[in-house]
């Protein structure tokens, strides 16, 4: 009855998020994890990783002028990151808004950087930006055989195939 009832169909987006060295050492993984799960998110790829310089340099290219760049770099290499590509309805968008504003400061209350961080510097979680961003930043992330494309049993519940 699901099948075919919507006139506006889900959009099938991906999109990267990462947990940043402090959401790993503070062991905040299993609690972002579970946030876009409960959201209908669907996990298409996951990783435990050290960061290099050149990747990083590559991820943040439009921010390498910035003054805090050399911190930023020392933050993100500071420990291993996880590696999250993420699938659904509108998710660029969606997981900007869970993850909340840039400056936790400004962050709302209920999204990860609200509820997690204080300081810029430390603001625990990425999420891309735009389409064009999400397609670059999973490009340079992921090896194409590490994403996968999986069938869920209740996608009609979370309107992945309405
Ligand atoms: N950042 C920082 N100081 C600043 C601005 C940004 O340390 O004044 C760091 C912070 O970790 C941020 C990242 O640089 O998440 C990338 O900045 P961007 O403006 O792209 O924000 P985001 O997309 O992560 O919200």
């Amino acid at each position: 009855a699901y099948r075919n009832f919507s006139s506006h169909p889900p959009e099938k987006e991906r999109t990267l998020i990462v947990v940043k060295p402090d959401g790993v050492q503070r062991r905040l993984v299993g609690r972002i994890v579970q946030r876009f799960e409960q959201r209908g998110f669907k996990l298409v790829g996951l990783k435990l990783l050290q960061v290099s310089e050149d990747l990083l340099a590559q991820h943040y290219q439009q921010l390498r002028s910035k003054p805090f760049y050399p911190d930023l770099v020392q933050y993100m290499t500071s420990g291993p990151v996880v590696v999250m590509a993420w699938e659904g309805h509108q998710v660029i968008q969606s997981s900007r808004k869970m993850v909340g504003h840039t400056n936790p400061a400004e962050a709302q209350a209920g999204t990860v950087r609200g509820d997690f961080s204080l300081h810029v510097s430390r603001n625990v979680v990425h999420a891309s930006d735009s389409p064009e961003g999400a397609l670059r930043e999973l490009q340079l992330w992921f090896q194409g055989q590490e994403l996968l494309n999986w069938d869920c049993v209740d996608q009609f519940i979370t309107c992945e195939d309405i």
